[in-house]
């Protein structure tokens, strides 16, 4: 059995240790020693990473009954000295310990039970076992952050199971033998086999960062100590990018984005009806010039999407009788071919002809087809023999 420097020292970061076992783990090596201070995930907290003898431990886990030193290299020597990543050590005990004070800072203000703790790689998550208002929300973050600044002791004990039961502790019903308390003074007392600081100023701060109604509960997520400021750094970071864009103080950013907003809404309007005016000015235009009867109009442009091939397109054949071969050039080649009603030609034909030379393909039925092809050169000569074999005879 490992002994676990940690729960008696979580602040531990180098230690000496023998191996006592060699194991597989998923494909890699992974010892058993003897001692560690190498936290083993669970209970929602990750595991620590560091090294032993200078071979990476890249997971800790517990695993038949053993706790597995999942090791990035092989690993000869079974003397071991062992060093924990101390920046993470740290960020786990501010993440853990900042939950345990929130958890119980909704107890107090929502009457709200923590069903669980997930303490993630960037943010990390309780479940709340009923939804809480936002009021209760910023009460608890802020009564959490009293109890850190006002520097309680934190003490770890053990007793035993009618030991704890007997302090109102709730103790969970897989929990065997002996009891581990983690107990911020004067505020919380629960069962816990994390790694906590000793004193609740060492979580800095806790920050709710957001929340999700969750299974008829509530998943809270926030951050603590390091993370809170680095989240802070990055949101003041994109304030600050926002501010330059937008030319406003913080104070002013979001009427500047709303006023912002507004003028690209009458902008798009405006650009909206501009553009339906400049087709229709086209398709008069195009009309007023065509010469046979009915009018055969050829039209091929640079760049426009199809869609507005099709808006000329219909709007032509409403000004009369007439066809309409329109073309555009581009990336591809897009072909629309319409007719009013009455003048007669076999369209779906007409446009299985073009796309054999533009090397494409299209569809459509009656008196307007369309299709895109790869040959853009050769758009403007085929639209114009087209026309030709259409119109009468001279
Ligand atoms: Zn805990």
């Amino acid at each position: 059995m490992t002994v676990r420097l940690y729960r008696t020292d979580p602040y531990l970061l180098e230690f000496e240790a023998t191996v006592t076992a060699r194991r597989q783990y998923e494909g890699q090596q992974a010892v058993v020693l003897d001692r560690t201070a190498f936290y083993a995930e669970s209970g929602g907290q990750p595991w620590d990473t560091g090294s032993l003898s200078g071979v990476p431990v890249v997971a800790v886990i517990e695993h038949g009954g053993e706790v597995l030193h999942v090791l990035g290299a092989p690993l000869a020597v079974e003397r071991v000295s062992g060093v924990v990543d101390a920046g993470r050590r740290q960020d786990h005990r501010q993440q853990h310990h900042g939950q345990h004070l929130l958890s119980r800072a909704f107890v107090d203000v929502a009457n709200a039970a923590t069903v669980s703790f997930h303490l993630g790689a960037e943010v990390s998550t309780i479940d709340l076992d009923r939804e809480v208002t936002g009021e209760q929300m910023a009460a608890a973050e802020t009564r959490a952050n009293e109890v850190i600044w006002s520097a309680r002791p934190v003490r770890v004990k053990t007793m035993s199971r009618d030991e704890a039961v007997g302090l109102g502790i709730s103790v969970p019903s897989e929990a065997k033998g002996e009891i581990r308390i983690v107990e911020a003074e004067g505020f919380d007392v629960q069962p816990c086999g994390g790694t906590h600081p000793r004193n609740t100023a060492e979580v800095g701060v806790v920050l709710v960062a957001g929340s999700e109604k969750y299974k008829g509960g509530t998943r809270v997520r926030f951050l603590c100590g390091h993370r809170a400021v680095a989240a802070f750094r990055a949101g003041r970071a994109a304030l600050d990018r926002l501010g330059l864009l937008f030319s406003a103080p913080l104070s002013g950013l979001s009427e500047a984005a709303a006023r912002t907003v507004a003028q690209l809404d009458e902008l798009v309007r405006r650009n909206r009806d501009l553009h339906e005016r400049a087709l229709d000015g086209e398709a008069r235009r195009l009309f007023a010039t065509a010469s046979s009867s009915p009018p055969v109009i050829v039209g091929v442009y640079d760049g426009w999407p199809p869609a507005d091939l099709r808006t000329l397109a219909l709007r032509l054949v409403a000004l009369g009788p007439c066809v309409a071969l329109l073309g555009s050039r581009g990336d591809k080649a897009y072909v629309t071919l319409a007719q009013a009603d009455g003048v007669g030609h076999d369209l779906p034909a007409l446009l299985q002809e073009a796309l054999r030379e533009l090397g494409g393909k299209g569809g459509g039925r009656g008196n307007l087809v369309q299709g895109a092809g790869e040959r853009a050169e050769a758009l403007a000569p085929l639209l114009e023999r087209l026309a030709a074999s259409l119109r009468p005879p001279a």
